[in-house]
């Protein structure tokens, strides 16, 4: 009986053997102490490069994201008359900011690898973007 060990890389969710297993040891915020895997020197780099990223600015990204889930909306409900504008500007804040730091839950990386969430966390602030822009229009 052949009995291969699979396994799934952190950074493109490809499984490969496990005899090939790189294992990524870096402390960060996202997995804290859970044992890494790559497959490759090329995605172990790639892996460490948003580790350290994540490591600077994952927990103060959250932060921010919490404080603005609570201002905006104390904003808008507060300043009635200016929803539409500052909807508009939660929507580039919030944006631009998934856009610079494309983080989402470590439940989401863990499943669909660093890769594909860093893709669609900019879809994500894309979109937004965007509907920041649409009622940009309908203000002006
Ligand atoms: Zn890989």
């Amino acid at each position: 009986m052949n009995k291969k060990i699979k396994i799934k890389c952190l950074w493109c969710n490809k499984q490969f053997d496990f005899k090939k297993t790189i294992n990524v040891n870096y402390a960060n915020p996202i997995f804290e102490d859970e044992p890494l895997f790559v497959c490759s020197p090329e995605h172990s780099e790639k892996t460490i490069e948003f580790l350290e990223k994540a490591r600077n600015y994952y927990n103060s990204t959250y932060l921010s994201l919490l404080i603005a889930l609570f201002i905006y909306p104390f904003l808008a409900f507060v300043f009635k008359k200016y929803f539409l504008i500052i909807t508009m500007f939660m929507s580039f804040d919030f944006g631009i900011g998934l856009l610079i730091f494309p983080f989402t839950t470590p439940h989401l990386i863990k499943k669909v690898g660093i890769l594909k969430s860093i893709l669609i966390a900019k879809t994500i602030a894309i979109i937004v973007i965007l509907i920041g822009f649409s009622l940009l229009k309908k203000i002006i």
